[in-house]
């Protein structure tokens, strides 16, 4: 998706040498548990948080968004980037066969005027409370399911699944954004 909507180099990232020259991050969808374990097992935790904090921007898509938030409900205990001020919780729509796919209204500015938003919400976390700074650009039955905070966008649903390219073409231009605020 990143490819089509323009995205210069799109490289996988899985062990902690992939780390550097970076302009911004996404942690996809999976399984937050193993994206934790591994992170924690690879020695990338420290260095992806330090890179959170150094202002690169990150997506977050379902599992990516627990990872960076900074409250997971039931799972305190669960390492994570905790780098955007919300609160999941994971599951939070049920099992697996519970996933669903909806047509969501945005109104955020660059979204309002096109179609909706279709959401794929698989095994998907609710964001259940968000904290200072965070700004909902989306939400599906009155929860925020797409929220920005300065350089970090998440989402419960995945956008990668459908041919709405709109979320990803937002993050490339906070993506942008920033490298002209450092250039
Ligand atoms: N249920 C998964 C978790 O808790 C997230 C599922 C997904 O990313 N589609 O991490």
């Amino acid at each position: 998706m990143l490819r089509r909507c323009g995205a210069g180099k799109v490289v996988g990232i899985r062990l902690a040498e992939d780390l550097h020259d970076l302009d911004a991050l996404v942690i996809p969808g999976g399984e937050s548990t193993v994206i934790s374990k591994l992170l924690v097992e690879q020695n990338m935790m420290k260095r992806v948080k330090a890179l959170a904090k150094e202002g690169l921007p990150m997506f977050g898509t379902c599992a990516g968004c627990i990872m960076l938030a900074t409250d997971i409900q039931q799972r305190p205990e669960q390492p994570r980037i905790g780098a955007l001020n919300v609160t999941v919780d994971r599951n939070a729509y049920g099992s697996q066969i519970d996933s669903f796919e909806t047509k969501v209204k945005s109104e955020y500015k660059a979204f309002v005027h096109g179609p909706p938003l279709h959401v794929v919400h698989i095994r998907a976390p609710a964001i259940v409370d968000v904290g200072q700074g965070v700004e909902v650009l989306a939400k599906h039955n009155d929860r925020p399911i797409l929220v920005r905070q300065g350089g970090m966008l998440a989402c419960t649903f995945h956008p990668e699944l459908t041919n709405d390219s709109r979320v990803h073409q937002l993050f490339l231009e906070m993506v942008q954004e920033r490298k002209q605020a450092l250039a």
